[in-house]
C-alpha cells in the first residue's frame, strides 16, 4: 500500500460481490473503499484470461476517476468441458443470460458429453483480484477451489453457479447450501482477496 492509507475505487457494482469484497478488504488498515460511479461506463471484457479482464476493468476506473481501483474476474473451469465456460462464465449461455440460464446450460453440456459421475464432473473456480494505481503500477493475487458440479442444483443461498457448485471437502453440500462465512472460508474469491490484503498490507510495512 502506498503511503499510509489507500483509498480504492471499487470496479464491481455487482451487489452479491460488493459486501463480500468489502468484507475481505477490512483485513487492510487505513483502506477507504469507494462505490464505482455510475458516470464510468461498463468496460467490455475483451481480454483472454482473467488477469487480463481484471486489469481492463480496473484501468477503465483509475482512467474515468485518477483513484487507484480494484477489480476482480472469475471463471469456473470444468474439466469435461476442456476448461469452459472459462473467462466466458457470466456470459456462457449468452450475452443477457441470467444465472440460472448459465446453470441450465452447463448441467446440459456436462449431460451432453456423458459425464455423469462426480469424477467426470470436477471443476475449479478462479479468480484473480487486482488493484491498479494511477502511477500505472499494479498488485494481484489470485485464489482458487476445486469441487463437483452436481446433478442438479440445491440451495438458495449465493449467486451465479453456486447451487451446482460442491467444493471439495464440504461434505457434498453445494456452495449455496452453506453461509457466506463458510463459503468464502474456502472459496475463490475469499482466497484470493485474502492474499491480496496481506500484499498490500505487506507493500505498506516494507520500508
Ligand atoms: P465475475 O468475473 O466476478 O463477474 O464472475 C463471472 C461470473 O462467474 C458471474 O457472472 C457468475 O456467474 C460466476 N461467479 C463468480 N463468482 C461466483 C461465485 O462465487 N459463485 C458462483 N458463481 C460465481
Amino acid at each position: 500500500m502506498k503511503e499510509g492509507s489507500l483509498r480504492l475505487v471499487l470496479a464491481s457494482s455487482n451487489s452479491d460481490k460488493v459486501a463480500e469484497i468489502g468484507a475481505l478488504l477490512k483485513a487492510v488498515p487505513g483502506l477507504t473503499l469507494l462505490p464505482r460511479p455510475s458516470s464510468v461506463p461498463d468496460v467490455e471484457e475483451t481480454g483472454t484470461t482473467l488477469l487480463d479482464n481484471s486489469r481492463l476493468k480496473a484501468r477503465a476506473l483509475v482512467d474515468g476517476t485518477g483513484e487507484a481501483a480494484v477489480a476482480d474476474d472469475t471463471g469456473l473451469e470444468v474439466e469435461a468441458l476442456n476448461g469452459a465456460p472459462g473467462v466466458h462464465t457470466a456470459r456462457f449461455a449468452g450475452e443477457h443470460a441470467t444465472y440460472a440460464d448459465n446453470v441450465a446450460k452447463l448441467l446440459a453440456e456436462l449431460t451432453a458429453v456423458g459425464a455423469d459421475g462426480p469424477d467426470r464432473r470436477r471443476a475449479t473456480f478462479h479468480t484473480v483480484a487486482l488493484v491498479a494505481y494511477p502511477d500505472g503500477s499494479e498488485v494481484w493475487a489470485d485464489g482458487e477451489v476445486a469441487g463437483v458440479i452436481t446433478p442438479e442444483a440445491a440451495g438458495d443461498g449465493g449467486f451465479g453457479y453456486d447451487p451446482v457448485f460442491a467444493p471439495d471437502g464440504g461434505g457434498g453440500r453445494t456452495f449455496a447450501q452453506m453461509s457466506a462465512g463458510e463459503k468464502h472460508d474456502v472459496s475463490h474469491r475469499g482466497r484470493a482477496f485474502r492474499a491480496l490484503a496481506a500484499k498490500l498490507v505487506g507493500d505498506s510495512s516494507s520500508p
